[in-house]
């Protein structure tokens, strides 16, 4: 149809491109979850099937699109990290979000069963928006991961006493909310500990920290690449997969392209629940952002 007189509608569409040297952030998130934990009556405060899920699925998102660096995920949302070279479909945003969202709904329905063995999903079946947003330093990208990760320390505290005082100390949600007005992170840690004898620090890691899926390259080669390699392989541009992009669109022959490809499809995906606020992960992983 190349030609035809109904070629202009393509000009009604609007060129979303995120500009380069940004690094893109893609965060999915579970639309009315609060109902679906209703429904399949997760346990509160913190599910762990369902958290375990959401790790799963977010494991296979990342394996499956290589121009992805790292994940975060806590609650009913993950937060995937393009990074700043990526080509994948020339950085549309349209593109990249709906992908993201979609792969991980369809890896979110597709291994319910196996950590919901005794509940059948059924319509409405669960899905995720998505949406990208673009951050043009390394130091902003930084802040975006710390402020999902303090919110999830935020949201767990409030929850963990919030269920404690429900579900331990027989309050109704009215009360509990109640009790909870105005209270600082001190008094909450002192009302888990006095009243229910609960160290907010015992409690799991995954539920305070949430969860980080990353590339991990440590076993790789014997050690320790050197950070130049790491440059100049990035900045010949990965070709995500399935995405349309111009072959050497930054100067790498087209066997560097594939070589550099298939390293990152080789690589370890790690899943852990650590402090990604601090230096310490990112000083330890320099890979992971260079
Ligand atoms: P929206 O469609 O606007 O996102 P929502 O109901 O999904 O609406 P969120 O703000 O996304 O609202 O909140 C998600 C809800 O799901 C929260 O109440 C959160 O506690 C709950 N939730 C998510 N994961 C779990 C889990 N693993 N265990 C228990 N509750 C969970
Ligand atoms: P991109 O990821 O860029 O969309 P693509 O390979 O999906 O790449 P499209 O332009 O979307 O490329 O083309 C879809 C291809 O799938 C076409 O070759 C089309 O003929 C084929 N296709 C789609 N549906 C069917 C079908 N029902 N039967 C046979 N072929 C199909
Ligand atoms: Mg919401
Ligand atoms: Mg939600
Ligand atoms: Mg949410
Ligand atoms: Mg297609
Ligand atoms: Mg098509």
């Amino acid at each position: 149809m190349a030609n035809s007189g109904f070629e202009y509608v393509r000009h009604f569409e609007h060129h979303d491109a995120i500009p380069p040297s940004n690094w893109i952030v893609v965060r999915i998130d579970g639309r009315g979850f609060s109902k679906l934990c209703k429904k399949y009556s997760f346990s509160k405060p913190n599910d762990q099937r369902a958290l375990d899920l959401m790790n799963a699925a977010a494991t296979e998102v990342v394996r499956s699109l290589v121009d992805i660096v790292l994940a975060y995920g806590q609650s009913d949302e993950y937060s995937f990290i393009f990074h700043e070279s990526a080509t994948m479909f020339e950085r549309r945003a349209a593109k990249l979000a709906t992908t993201v969202a979609t792969a991980f709904t369809a890896e979110y329905c597709l291994q319910w069963p196996t950590f919901f063995p005794e509940q059948q999903l059924s319509r409405p079946f669960p899905t995720f928006d998505g949406r990208c947003v673009a951050y043009p330093k390394r130091k902003i990208l930084r802040d975006y991961l710390a402020w999902r990760q303090a919110d999830c320390h935020i949201n767990n505290l409030y929850n963990t006493v919030f269920w404690n005082l429900v579900l331990k100390g027989e309050m109704d949600g009215k009360a509990a909310e109640e009790a909870l007005k105005g209270t600082l992170a001190a008094d909450k840690n002192e009302i888990l500990w006095s009243r229910f004898e609960v160290n907010y620090n015992n409690e799991p890691a995954i539920w305070r920290k949430g969860t980080v899926v990353y590339r991990a390259y440590d076993a790789e080669e014997g050690g320790t690449r050197q950070s130049g390699d790491v440059e100049g392989q990035r900045s010949s541009g990965g070709k995500g997969l399935g995405g349309g992009v111009s072959e050497g669109a930054k100067g790498g022959s087209k066997s560097q392209l594939e070589k550099e490809r298939k390293r990152k499809q080789k690589a370890r995906i790690a899943v852990e629940h650590v402090d990604i606020i601090g230096d310490g992960f990112w000083e330890a992983r320099p890979y992971v952002l260079a």
